[in-house]
């Protein structure tokens, strides 16, 4: 796994969370298209939490 700079989806539909790991399920189903850099005053998601 990998920590990258902090980035999120923009698709409505998608949780409200940011994530840092490169790795991140949630995170690998953003496609670059739905894909923004920073954390958007989101709280951490779950899975990049725990890792
Ligand atoms: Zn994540």
């Amino acid at each position: 796994m990998a920590k990258v700079s902090a980035y999120y989806s923009t698709n409505p539909s998608d949780p409200d969370v940011y994530h840092d790991q490169d790795n991140c399920p949630s995170g690998q189903q953003i496609p670059s298209y739905n894909r923004a850099s920073g954390t958007n005053g989101y709280p951490k998601c779950k899975h990049c939490a725990d890792m």
